[in-house]
């Protein structure tokens, strides 16, 4: 089959590789319709997630056809049409019980390597690296699923691919990122970050409440698109973050900062940001915190500081005491897409929601290499790209 294959930093392939086979009767088989393109992808093609090797088959975005079940899987039959949450959970083990799936503690097998760094293990995830399991990803044309009685969510025939794909992560995440928020009336979200996580932030802000959301970035069209979701934006290359968020809040500061950038974040200029370029370019420091910082600076008191943007390592210069001497509640994480996949499903379907407003582009799998250095760069208005395997 083709697949999207990582051969190093800003190299990605489209390579012909075995097919996927069932290898435990809890496994299923399913022929991908479409495939997404994510942030945490792009952190995957800079190169700055280690235990990636030449040859692992990105993507976790992904949404298919079953064509093969393993014995264990009675839920699911052939031909039924199913999205797949990036995070791999058995269901079975506490963590999944208590309804934290990307805290599974059964579906890493290099589990080994993550508590060497994190001390535990979260849960297995499709193509992100050897130290969250080494599974083959969905930018193909065959996945394998593992704990496919778990995993896979059936959806409706009425709605397109396009309408349902983005319950793998995006969606969900950009959800769990506002209900983090623990949104009351009256309340002021800022969203750092307008890409497709920071835009399904700021529709979910709303959904759960937020009376106003202010949405950070310097691309024009993302921030067009953000205001297309009623947020009003501020342009980091143009405006002081804070002082603009102090302003805009009659100097009391948001009740809740989204950072929806993680660790890739772009300076605006300040020092930390300077510090942070010099740092990981010289291999000092593992992540750029411009935005964690400014988030934990600009929020109001005694609120919460929501972080579904990626972190990896060890932090410098974070403004702790500025978050202890507030009161602040950091919420971060993988999310827990198997616990909002359902009801955001419903959202869908009683069309209060149509996550397809994301999309700029589409592509065959095939031009998978060309899809990946656009979404990098942000160019020709690129806000998220869909692959077609068939296409
Ligand atoms: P993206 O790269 O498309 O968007 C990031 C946006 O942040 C860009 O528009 C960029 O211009 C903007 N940005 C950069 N520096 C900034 C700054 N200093 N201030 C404000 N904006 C800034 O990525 P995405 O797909 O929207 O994903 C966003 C983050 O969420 C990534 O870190 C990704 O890995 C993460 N993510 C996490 C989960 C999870 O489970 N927690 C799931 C999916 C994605
Ligand atoms: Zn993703």
């Amino acid at each position: 089959m083709k697949a999207v294959c990582w051969h190093g930093a800003h190299d990605v392939r489209v390579d012909t590789v075995p097919d996927p086979e069932i290898v435990n009767p809890r496994d299923a088989i399913v022929r991908v319709t479409s495939t997404a393109i994510c942030g945490s992808d792009l952190h995957l093609y800079d190169g700055v997630i280690p235990t990636m090797a030449a040859g692992d088959i990105l993507g976790h975005e992904f949404m298919g056809e079953v064509v093969d079940v393993g014995g264990a899987v009675t839920n699911l039959r052939r031909g039924d049409r199913v999205v797949v949450p990036f995070t791999i959970a058995c269901g079975r083990c506490e963590p999944c019980q208590a309804q934290l799936w990307s805290l599974c503690d059964n579906s890493n097998p290099n589990a080994w390597m993550a508590e060497k760094l994190y001390g535990y293990s979260a849960s297995g995830l499709f193509g992100y690296s050897h130290m969250y399991g080494g599974y083959a990803g969905g930018q193909a044309e065959f996945v394998r699923v593992p704990f496919a009685d778990t995993g896979p969510f059936k959806v409706p025939s009425h709605l397109a691919d396009e309408s349902v794909l983005f319950l793998s992560d995006i969606f969900p995440t950009g959800y769990m990122a506002a209900e983090n928020c623990d949104i009351t009336a009256g309340d002021v979200v800022a969203v750092w970050g307008c890409g497709p996580v920071g835009l399904f932030a700021i529709k979910s802000a709303f959904i759960l409440g937020a009376e106003r959301v202010i949405a950070i970035d310097r691309i024009p069209h993302r921030l067009r698109k953000a205001r297309e979701c009623h947020a009003e934006t501020i342009d980091f290359d143009r405006e002081d973050v804070l002082e603009t968020l102090r302003v805009m809040t009659g100097g009391r500061g948001p009740d809740a900062c989204i950072d929806a950038v993680g660790l890739e974040a772009h300076g605006s200029g300040s020092l930390g940001a300077y510090s942070d370029a010099a740092k990981t370019s010289l291999k000092l420091a593992t992540d750029r915190l411009e935005v964690l910082r400014q988030t934990i600076m600009a929020c109001g008191k005694g609120g919460t500081v929501s972080i579904p943007g990626v972190y990896g390592g060890y932090l410098d210069n974070v403004p702790i005491g500025a978050a202890f001497a507030k009161g602040l509640t950091l919420k971060m994480g993988q999310t827990h897409v198997h616990r909002y996949l359902p009801r955001l499903l419903t959202l869908i379907d009683d069309g209060v929601i149509d996550p397809s407003f994301v999309i700029s582009h589409r592509a065959p799998l095939s031009a998978a290499s060309a899809a990946y250095r656009m979404f990098l760069e942000k160019t020709d208005d690129c806000t998220k790209v869909v692959l077609q395997p068939a296409a």
